[in-house]
C-alpha cells in the first residue's frame, strides 16, 4: 500500500474532528473509496473547495484498507453552469447520492464512470432538457448496477399487451391480472419509451419528447424504483 493518484468524483463529505474532512468519492480505477483529508476545513487551507459535491478532482493519497489518507487534492471541473442552476444540480445530487448507496466501496465501475462523467458533462452544456437527461442516467445506471426495470413487457407472466403498473418489488411492469391492483399505473406506451430510453446513448436522451404529464409518472415511478432499492422494501 503506497503512494497513489487518481481521478474522480466527490459524492459525499462528512465533518470530522477539528478541521478535518471526511470524503466519499468516485474513482476512475478503484470505484468508491473514503479518504481523510485532515486539516481541509481549516481557513486558508490549499485543499479548501476542493472537495465541494460533484467536483471532480485529482488526489494524491495513500492507500488504506478502510480510510485512504489525503496528501495532495486538486480540482478539475467545479462546473459552475450547472451549479447555478437549481434543477441541473438537484439532479446531479440526486444521482451521485444513487452512486453513493448503490455502488460497493473499492470496486472498479468504469462503465458506470464513464457514464456519470457525461451526464455532468451534458449538465454543464445544458442542451439536453434537465429531466429528461436525469430520467435516462438513472435508467442507465440502474441497467449497469444490475438493477435493470423491465419495461417491455409483464415481469411475471410476460403479456406485451393491456395496461400496466409498475411494482417496485417484482423489479419492473406487471400487467393487469399479474398485478392484483398493486403498483402504479403506466400506460404500454410511456413503458416502452422508457425501455428505450434505456437502451440510447446518453447523449440522445433528448430525442424521444414526454408530455409534462409523462415525465411527471415516468419521474414518479423511476424514484420510486429508486427508493425501494435504495431503502428495502
Ligand atoms: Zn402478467
Amino acid at each position: 500500500m503506497g503512494l497513489v493518484c487518481g481521478t474522480g468524483f466527490i459524492l459525499r463529505t462528512r465533518d470530522f474532528a477539528e478541521s478535518d474532512l471526511i470524503v466519499t468519492w468516485f474513482t476512475d480505477r478503484w470505484g468508491k473509496r473514503r479518504v481523510i483529508a485532515k486539516q481541509a476545513r481549516r481557513l486558508g487551507s490549499r485543499l479548501g473547495g476542493v472537495f465541494d459535491l460533484l467536483n471532480q478532482v485529482e488526489v494524491v493519497f495513500y492507500e488504506k484498507p478502510q480510510l485512504d489518507l489525503v496528501s495532495k487534492g486538486s480540482l478539475l471541473a467545479g462546473f459552475p453552469r450547472m451549479k447555478r442552476d437549481l434543477t441541473a444540480v438537484t439532479a446531479a445530487l440526486n444521482t451521485g447520492r444513487l452512486l453513493d448507496r448503490l455502488l460497493p466501496l473499492h470496486h472498479r465501475e468504469e462503465r458506470v464512470y464513464i457514464l456519470f462523467s457525461l451526464f455532468l458533462d451534458l449538465l454543464e452544456e445544458g442542451q439536453i432538457p434537465t429531466e429528461q437527461l436525469h430520467l435516462a442516467t438513472a435508467l442507465k445506471l440502474l441497467a449497469m448496477l444490475g438493477h435493470r426495470p423491465r419495461l417491455d413487457g409483464c415481469t411475471r407472466c410476460g403479456t406485451q399487451s393491456g395496461g400496466f403498473f409498475f411494482v417496485p418489488a417484482a423489479g419492473g411492469v406487471l400487467c393487469s391480472t399479474c398485478s392484483r391492483s398493486r403498483g402504479a399505473p403506466i400506460t404500454r406506451g410511456l413503458a416502452l419509451a422508457l425501455h428505450a430510453v434505456s437502451s440510447r446513448p446518453l447523449a440522445r436522451a433528448g430525442v424521444i419528447r414526454f408530455s409534462p404529464e409523462e415525465m411527471e409518472r415516468a419521474c414518479k415511478v423511476v424514484d420510486g424504483y429508486i427508493d425501494h432499492l435504495i431503502r428495502g422494501p
